[in-house]
C-alpha cells in the first residue's frame, strides 16, 4: 500500500520538509500537513517533543484524545503512566524525546467519546517521513518503540513485541534499538493484578534502557 492510498488533499510529506530542516522548522511545516485524511479528523498535528540532542527517543503509535486537544505528545493517561515508569526505571524524563509514527489522532465516535482507531499502513507510510526527519535531526543513541504499531513500522511487520520486547535489535535507525509495549496497553489491563504485573514488566524493559544510558550492559539482556 502506498502513501497515496491514505487520501489527503495536500502535498506528500517529503515535499513539505524544508531544505535545511531543524526541529522547529519541521514542526512548523508539519502543523499544516494534509498529506493523508487524518488531518480532517484530528484537531491538530501533534509533533514530537524533547531535547534537540536527546539521548533516548521513544516512539508510540499516534496521539490520543488528550494529546490531540493539547497539541503535545504523551500528556494524557498513557503519558502519565510512561512518566511513572521512567521514574521507576531511573530514566530522567528530561533526556527523552517522545514522538509517534502518526502525528494526527485517528478516532471513531462512540456516543460522545472519541475512541482510538488504529492507523492503517497507508497512513503510517504517508506520515513516516516526519518521523524519519525527527530521527535524523535528534540522532538518538537509543530508540525505543512503544507498542506493536511503532515496532512493526520501524522494525518490520514480522516483529512481535510480545516475544521480542526488551531485547536490543540490529537496526540502522540508531546505535541501540529496542521495543516494549505501549503504556496504553497497561491501562487497558483486565484487572488490577494484571495491570501491576504489566507495569512491572514495562519498568523492567525500561530498566534495560536505563542500564544502556549508564553505559553498562544489563546482565539479564
Ligand atoms: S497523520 Fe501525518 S501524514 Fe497524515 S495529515 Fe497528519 S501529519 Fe500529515
Amino acid at each position: 500500500m502506498s502513501s497515496r492510498d491514505a487520501g489527503g488533499d495536500g502535498p506528500p510529506v517529503p515535499d513539505l520538509i524544508p531544505d535545511r530542516p531543524t526541529l522547529k522548522t519541521v514542526r512548523d511545516a508539519a502543523s499544516d500537513c494534509r498529506a493523508c485524511d487524518l488531518y480532517k479528523r484530528g484537531t491538530q498535528t501533534v509533533f514530537g517533543e524533547g531535547p534537540r540532542r536527546a539521548e533516548v527517543m521513544m516512539v508510540g503509535e499516534q496521539p490520543g484524545d488528550a494529546e490531540d486537544l493539547a497539541g503535545h505528545p504523551f500528556v494524557g493517561p498513557a503519558g502519565h503512566l510512561l512518566d511513572r515508569a521512567l521514574e521507576q526505571a531511573g530514566i530522567d524524563r528530561s533526556l527523552v524525546y517522545v514522538t509517534n509514527v502518526v502525528k494526527h489522532f485517528k478516532w471513531e465516535p462512540r456516543g460522545k467519546r472519541r475512541i482510538h482507531a488504529k492507523p492503517n499502513s497507508a497512513e503510517i507510510t504517508a506520515c513516516r517521513p516526519w518521523l524519519e526527519t525527527e530521527i535524523a535531526l535528534v540522532k538518538p543513541r537509543i530508540l525505543v518503540c512503544l507498542g506493536a504499531t511503532a515496532a512493526q513500522a520501524l522494525l518490520g511487520r514480522a516483529f512481535k513485541v510480545s516475544q521480542q520486547r526488551g531485547r536490543f535489535v540490529e537496526s540502522d535507525l540508531a546505535p541501540l534499538v529496542t521495543a516494549t509495549v505501549h503504556p496504553s496497553s497497561i491501562l487497558r489491563a483486565r484487572d488490577d493484578d494484571t495491570r501491576r504485573m504489566e507495569m512491572k514488566r514495562f519498568v523492567g524493559d525500561l530498566a534495560k534502557v536505563a542500564a544502556r544510558i549508564r553505559g553498562s550492559k544489563d546482565p539479564t539482556d
